[in-house]
């Protein structure tokens, strides 16, 4: 077992890329329904403020440290994490493994057409890969149980939701037991870039740790966001000061 780091009161584990696929592949094969989760600054921030969401967090299964902000925060409160392991890196090793695995993958979320190009990059990119349903992410309550039937009845040993933080996480949690889906993994905008809508940094930013001003840069919708960053890094150096 690999340490948890308690960030603002939400447990995240201290793990590398190939620890954390190792772990997916052990909840596969322990078939029970469980949830994983990427947790980047913007979420654990939300946490704070969101008795339910940070609940279903620590109840997760396995929670990675998605993004700069996550590693620095663990760094900063003294605890060794091993690097940063970004939810669209993992679903990409998850996809890669998957014909020689043979997991199946279900693909819930993002707007009408998304999940379907994201799935058609992915068959490009993971020859062998089984991708076995698609279903966007824009629906009423009333929808819900045909949504559940549609995944259910394709037999997914991985879901990946892409709802948004913090719809997907709630939304998976509810529904975990009925779904049974071995792993479900909230995944944000990471079919929006599989589809090309939504570009990845270039490298050297994403080395330079900023991938957050690049999405921001180019989703100035999402510019506000940012708001949340020196916030987020004052809440960590006052749970510094106070442990
Ligand atoms: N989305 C969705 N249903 C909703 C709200 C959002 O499917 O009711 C999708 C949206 O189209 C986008 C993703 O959820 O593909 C959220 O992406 P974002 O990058 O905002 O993720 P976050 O930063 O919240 O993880």
């Amino acid at each position: 077992m690999t340490e948890r780091v308690n960030i603002l009161g939400v447990k995240v584990d201290a793990v590398t890329m190939s620890q954390a696929v190792e772990r997916v592949a052990n909840l596969i094969d322990a078939g029970k329904p469980s949830i994983v989760a990427t947790a980047n600054a913007e979420m654990l921030l939300r946490a704070t403020h969101d008795a339910e969401l940070k609940d279903i967090l620590n109840a997760a299964s396995l929670v990675v440290p998605d993004g700069a902000g996550t590693v620095w925060a663990a760094r900063h409160l003294g605890k060794h994490m091993p690097e940063r392991v970004a939810g669209f890196d993992l679903v990409q090793e998850l996809m890669k493994i998957s014909p020689v695995k043979g997991w199946r993958f279900f693909l819930f979320g993002s707007a009408p057409t998304i999940a379907d190009k994201a799935k058609s990059k992915a068959e490009t990119l993971y020859p062998g890969i089984k991708i076995v349903g698609t279903r966007n992410g824009y629906f009423t309550a009333d929808d819900e149980a045909e949504i559940i039937s549609q995944i259910k009845s394709s037999r997914p040993d991985i879901l990946l939701a892409a709802l948004g933080v913090p719809k997907q996480e709630k939304w998976l949690a509810k529904f975990r037991d009925e779904l049974n889906v071995p792993v479900s993994i909230g995944v944000g905008g990471t079919f929006d870039v599989m589809a090309g809508v939504v570009k990845r940094a270039p490298l050297w930013m994403q080395r330079a740790k900023l991938e957050w001003l690049f999405r921001a840069m180019l989703q100035p919708s999402r510019a506000g966001r940012l708001v949340a960053l020196p916030r987020f890094v004052l809440k960590v150096h006052q749970q510094k000061l106070s442990g």
